[in-house]
């Protein structure tokens, strides 16, 4: 099954949707996505041409030779593993479709026969685009989105939280997610000050509204995005005890992994953390010295979806569980899904395009109708490959001007 052929797409809906395609001479085409990047495109196009000619059905083969042929650029991280991790997501769909046998089978086999989502609510809305360097962005799309809307810190407010957490049960979700950090006034500076107590008040009073909108038996975790010292981390874990999350993620930088391990050690909430590592060896501080309780793999970015199910397992080990971040397409997230249908640690899943008003409609499905999330819930079923394809009629609507499509 020689690779015969390859090629890349990109959506520009939330973030930079990335696609990889891979063809062999048995006439099957296999898709993958990958977590955006700055240049990812570029990386695509020198990468792609080192796969023609090679059997398709060594996925973890090639991934490897990738890791080696990649590693002046990082070694055992960098962006060119978020370009690795599409490649062997599309090289399991490739496989997979050519002997008709779903991905979880590659992966062990499935444990579940659907897969729970959390929704991220990021505060009150999250109706927003974001270029490579996480610039905010006005595509085409995103003016109609927005219409009626609140804006920016209309959205920190208490009341949001509450109206998004009760919107949220009402879609079915028993999991979600919002972020604290953004309703602090963010100066640059939030690392070498103290954060108010006024500061601190306004965070558990958005996390309690959150939390009486989305009644008791909800599972509701917070967004920290790496914003605060362990002093202050720890002042925030002790004032959010009350609202028993889920868990509170990314507190600290993530330059030294000991600092979420202090505010972990504390016992206070569970502590989440991961979300941009790559490969074991960048959970492998972590995990080995119990420095979270759970790990977020991207499975768009952290090497694939066979890495992703290493890391998941490195992770139990230590009895950490495995709760994925995500904030790819439907078709990324259909690959997550199939590890995460695997993996006998896993909590839940990320969602993160509630806001982009035609993520649903950029897969098709050959046996589920109906969106790709039901009742918070993603089903699973024997359909080959990763069981979907790029409805390429509504994805092209949003391709990234300047990019190609599947040429
Ligand atoms: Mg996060």
């Amino acid at each position: 099954m020689k690779i015969t052929r390859c090629n890349t797409a990109v959506v520009e809906a939330n973030y930079d949707y990335t696609y990889v395609r891979i063809f062999a001479d048995n006439g099957v085409y296999g898709t993958g996505e990958c977590f955006f990047a700055p240049g990812l495109s570029a990386a695509l196009r020198e990468m792609l041409p080192l796969l023609i000619g090679k059997d398709a059905r060594e996925v973890d083969r090639l991934a490897r030779f990738l890791w080696r042929k990649g590693s002046g650029a990082g070694a055992v991280a960098g962006y060119l593993y978020n370009a690795i991790s599409g490649i062997e997501a599309a090289l399991w769909d490739l496989v997979g479709k050519s002997f008709e046998v779903p991905c979880w089978q590659f992966l062990g086999g499935k444990v579940r026969d659907e897969v729970r989502i959390y929704v991220d609510c990021h505060a009150g809305d999250n109706t927003e685009s974001w270029g490579t360097m996480l610039e905010e962005r006005e595509p085409a799309w995103l003016k109609a989105a927005l219409a009626g809307k609140p804006q920016h810190e209309e959205r920190y407010e208490p009341e949001m939280y509450f109206n998004r957490a009760k919107q949220m049960v009402a879609a079915g979700y028993d999991a979600m997610k919002f972020d604290i950090d953004s309703i602090v006034v963010l100066t640059g500076e939030e690392l070498n000050r103290p954060l108010t107590r006024a500061e601190i008040d306004k965070m558990v009073a958005c996390v309690a509204a959150a939390r009486e909108g989305a009644g008791d038996a909800v599972d509701l975790s917070v967004d920290c995005h790496w914003r605060f010292a362990p002093t202050e981390a720890i002042r925030i874990a002790r004032a959010l005890e009350p609202y028993n999350l889920m868990w509170l993620e990314d507190p600290c930088p993530p330059e030294n992994f000991r600092d979420v391990g202090e505010i972990r050690a504390l016992g206070i909430v569970p502590i989440l953390t991961g979300e941009n590592l790559n490969r074991r060896h960048g959970f492998w501080d972590l995990v080995v010295n119990r420095c979270c309780d759970l790990v977020a793999p991207d499975i768009q970015k952290c090497g694939g979806m066979l890495e992703a199910v290493r890391i998941g397992e490195l992770a139990e080990m230590q009895g950490i569980r495995f709760a994925p971040h995500n904030i790819s397409s439907p078709l990324g997230t259909m690959a997550s899904a199939h590890v995460c249908a695997t993996m006998s640690n896993f909590v839940a899943l990320e969602f993160h395009g509630s806001d982009v008003p035609f993520w649903n409609d950029l897969i098709t499905r050959p046996d589920v109708k109906g969106p790709v999330i039901q009742k918070g819930r993603i089903p699973l079923t024997d359909a080959p490959g990763l069981g979907c394809e790029l409805n390429e009629e509504v994805a092209r609507k949003y391709a990234k001007p300047g990019e190609t499509w599947f040429a």
